[in-house]
């Protein structure tokens, strides 16, 4: 990493450029996709697709109740409505049965989330939102490689968001987003958004936004990326060895991978009904674990305004308050597995 970080260093290239260039194809055909676009983070890759789409104020974006707030926030900074769909029982992404009841009149865009690294039910989704003549965007900053009957996310929508936040499966050394789209016109009208609505240095042929993937996190995602694949391949191992162990351990319920998928578990969310009790033993054995996400996006202060209630989500709420994110991450060892679920099982008794 040193030696590659001092190049860029020698040259002065810090804003776009060759680094940003390389990781975007890299990137694109790693996923099967033409184009890739840089951008500063995950959210920022969200925002800018509705930006270019034209989404505004009296447009409906729907999105998962269960997702992290950035999903959202893409929505609301365009000053459209995010309207919630709550997740499927088993598999904890957007339920397709669900989909169809949410769409108004005034429903433009579905971003389906494909949370903790399990695509959403892709082909469902799409056959509703094109049955409806509404575009799709897929979060897929979770979920790098991840795949549905085949085909990697990000081949589905017109687009997909990825981010390369440090704790993601790709992780720069500080924010770091990306488009990925089959779609040439959109695919340029985002690399000109993403840089002040230039098509050349000062020429602004719209106004547009501050977007642009920095280039010594592409020089940084270029060195990690060629172990991308070999790093999901660990999490999917750590995963099949957190499910063997678990397997009847209290009232665990481990992660139902819908069939068709490959899940990247990007986080490894387990459910108990003494997740508190669960969580403080673990700490207390040194085994930091997580929640994604305690208080669901509809019960958030900064969501009151849409007038959400208990009860709305009933999943998405559950998931809250019995879902355990285990340690997950490539570099986890076998012993440590076995540590975190032996831990587990003893806490049970
Ligand atoms: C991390 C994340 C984002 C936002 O990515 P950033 O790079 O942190 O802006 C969006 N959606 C989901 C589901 C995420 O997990």
């Amino acid at each position: 990493m040193g030696p590659a970080i001092e190049n860029l260093m020698a040259s002065s290239q810090y804003i776009l450029g060759k680094p940003v260039e390389d990781f975007e194809r890299a990137f694109a055909a790693l996923h099967g996709m033409k184009y890739c676009v840089g951008v500063g983070s995950g959210t920022d890759a969200l925002h800018i697709v509705l930006f270019a789409l034209g989404i505004g104020p009296g447009d409906e974006v729907i999105t998962a109740a269960n997702t992290f707030i950035a999903t959202a926030e893409a929505i609301s900074l365009t000053g459209a409505r995010p309207v919630f769909v709550d997740v499927d029982r088993a598999t904890y992404t957007m339920a397709p049965e669900l989909l169809e009841r949410a769409i108004t009149p005034r429903t433009r865009v579905i971003i389906p989330v494909h949370l903790y690294g399990q695509a959403a039910a892709m082909d469902e989704i799409m056959d509703i939102a094109a049955r409806h003549g509404i575009v799709v965007l897929e979060d897929a900053c979770q979920a790098h490689l991840a795949a549905c009957n085949g085909r990697y996310v990000g081949q589905f929508g017109v687009a997909a968001a990825f981010s390369f936040y440090p704790g993601k499966n790709l992780g720069a050394y500080g924010e770091a987003g990306a488009v990925t789209t089959n779609d040439e016109t959109l695919a340029g009208k985002l690399r000109i958004l993403r840089d002040h609505g230039q098509s050349k240095k000062y020429h602004h042929v719209t106004w547009g936004l501050n977007d642009r993937l920095d280039a010594m996190q592409a020089v940084v995602l270029n060195v990690k990326l060629p172990y991308l694949q070999t790093w999901t391949g660990d999490r999917r191992r750590h995963a099949e060895k957190y499910d063997l162990k678990l397997k009847g351990v209290g009232d665990v319920v481990t992660p139902v991978v819908r069939p068709g998928n490959t899940h990247v578990y990007h986080l490894f969310v387990i459910q108990t009904s003494r997740r508190d009790e669960l969580q403080r033993h673990l700490q207390a054995h040194e085994v930091q674990t997580g929640l994604h996400y305690p208080v669901p996006l509809h019960l958030q202060e900064a969501y009151r305004f849409l007038g959400g209630k208990r009860g709305d989500f009933p999943v998405t709420e559950q998931l809250a308050d019995k879902g355990l994110s285990l340690p997950m991450f490539a570099e986890l060892t076998d012993a440590q597995i076995d540590f975190v679920c032996d831990t587990i099982r003893a806490f049970f008794g």
